[in-house]
């Protein structure tokens, strides 16, 4: 039997960005939109053109996606306009989408309280809005506000509003849980109503989680006959957040239930990007990932020793619901006694480092690597940091050179144009071979001159690093406090392409930027084979 077709619309970039703390710039919402394509999202609703500048800049622009439908966000025309007199609706009309998303009250009390209009005059506003964007040969959804508040205190009004985008030509209706704290046999059995009046392969669900729900309330949404999810990347939304296709995706495509019965247009490849995908927001956010959710956590497939470690060496099946490979996840035996071996082993392996099982330097290496990471080191993030670790204790890593002394200086003065400027400088000592170089560099800010400095004069290492290049820096304060201790994450990119992570921690800034510069450039040196 053929599959149905399930579709899922991604808000993060409107709806999530209505998250405390977040704050996307142009950049970062282009970076997303296209992260989305690749993963195979049906839409990406970009934002809301007109009401703020980025929002305007990013729908002035074309984007070449490959799959996703572009979707701007709006409101139907404000009560008593006609749809060519109202502004903000014009803004979205004109914006470059593929498809336009107006959301319209669907609960007559906040018609009559929050708009002060009339049932009646609400009801042409979504008709006019659809129509106008019709005219412009847009795709047009409407989302319904309020929906299930409003259907449970007036089913019929509710229904007209869903009707009348419908008839009007709107390719989906889309039912909102606003305020997030619908049940999911409400939302089934509201739902089942729904599509007994537009037609399921018209109708969308967009679940809030104020009771942590909105994951089952979308699956509800699916299994009441509606064909279109609506959430965003990590569950972001405003207050708990919006239902999270990171959980979604999955469940869709591993949960035989779902999975016999719908296609979405996300491949097992693009599955395979999930964990990646979700991190890449974490990192863009600049935001801990969750180390416990669902299919993409950290722990989503750990396991502590014992009993259950033992069984699962045996047979990973036994404790874990779905393959972690399926989503980019990896089996995790806690680094703990025995299981923290094995787990330590397979990372040699993994990274090619031969070395006998009961060697005592494994047991070494998995002391420090504890030690460390109770001090706020990262491994797991840092792989790079990691394999030089490993490496050190098997004398695998030659002392290439040494940094016998630097020192960054930022000064700020007016300069003769009588401009306020920051000016950074950095000078490094170091030896190579016996000899001394000093190297010295102005950079736009302190870690920035010290690499500049450090990567200057490394004699005949030199030639080593001329196609290394750091791509991303990221700092993160460990506890609160004076005390506060330092977590820096490099990651740096060679001319090969590969990519790579290394960690520094220290209460100083710059010393943790230092170890985490030092140890990208050793890695390199170590990668390609640069002789003692
Ligand atoms: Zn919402």
């Amino acid at each position: 039997m053929a599959k149905e077709r399930l579709y899922l619309f991604d808000t993060t970039l409107r709806d999530g960005a209505q998250t405390n703390g977040v704050d996307f710039t142009l950049a970062d919402k282009l970076a997303i939109t296209h992260m989305l394509d690749e993963l195979g999202l049906d839409y990406v609703e970009g934002g809301y053109p007109g009401a703020n500048l980025t929002d305007s800049e990013l729908f002035g622009s074309e984007r070449k996606l490959k799959n996703a439908v572009f979707t701007a966000f709006g409101m139907t025309r404000r009560p008593g306009r006609s749809a060519s007199n109202d502004p903000g609706l014009v803004a979205v009309l004109d914006a470059k989408a593929d498809a336009i998303c107006f959301v319209a009250k669907s609960w007559d009390y906040h018609v009559r309280v929050a708009l002060e209009t009339t049932l009646e005059e609400n009801l042409a506003s979504i008709r006019d809005s659809v129509a106008a964007a019709r005219a412009k040969r847009r795709e047009v959804l409407l989302d319904c506000e309020h929906f299930f508040d409003g259907y449970k205190a007036n089913p019929d009004y509710a229904l007209a509003c869903a009707r009348a985008g419908y008839d009007a030509g709107a390719r989906w209706v889309v039912l909102c849980d606003t305020n997030g704290g619908t049940l999911p046999h409400e939302v089934e059995d509201i739902v089942g109503a729904v599509v007994k009046h537009v037609p399921g392969s018209h109708v969308g669900i967009h679940a809030h989680n104020d009771t942590e729900q909105a994951v089952a309330n979308s699956l509800a949404a699916v299994r009441a006959g509606a064909r279109q999810i609506q959430g965003t990347l990590n569950g972001l939304g405003e207050r708990c957040g919006n239902a999270n296709l990171v959980s979604i995706i999955p469940t869709l495509k591993l949960k035989p239930d779902f999975a016999d019965q719908f296609d979405i247009g996300i491949s097992d490849d693009g599955l395979h990007m999930l964990l990646q995908t979700s991190r890449r927001l974490d990192e863009l956010l600049n935001r801990a990932s969750n180390r416990h959710a669902p299919y993409v956590g950290e722990s989503a497939f750990a396991t502590k020793a014992g009993i259950h470690a033992s069984a699962i060496l045996k047979d990973p099946a036994t404790y874990e619901h779905v393959p972690p490979e399926a989503v980019g996840n990896r089996r995790k035996l806690m680094v703990s006694d025995q299981a923290g071996r094995s787990n330590i082993l397979a990372e040699l392996e993994r990274i090619g480092i031969a070395v006998e099982k009961d060697d005592p330097r494994v047991a070494r290496l998995l002391d420090v690597v504890k030690e460390r990471e109770a001090i706020g080191y990262a491994y797991e993030a840092a792989d790079a940091s990691f394999e030089l670790l490993a490496r050190r204790m098997l004398g695998q890593v030659p002392d290439y050179f040494d940094v016998t002394q630097f020192d960054v200086n930022v000064e700020q003065r007016i300069n003769a144009k009588g401009e306020r400027v920051t000016v950074t400088m950095a000078v490094v000592k170091v030896t190579v071979d016996k000899e001394q170089v000093i190297s010295a560099a102005e950079g736009n800010g302190p870690v920035n001159a010290l690499d500049l400095a450090l990567r200057k004069d490394l004699g005949k290492y030199q030639k080593y690093i001329e196609g290394l290049d750091l791509t991303d820096y990221r700092v993160r304060i460990l506890n609160g406090g004076t005390e506060a201790v330092t977590r820096v994450l490099i990651e740096s990119r060679d001319e090969t392409g590969e990519h790579w992570t290394t960690v520094g921690v220290s209460a100083n800034i710059i010393d943790a930027s230092f170890q985490a510069l030092m140890d990208s450039i050793v890695y390199k040196l170590v990668k390609s084979g640069a002789p003692a």
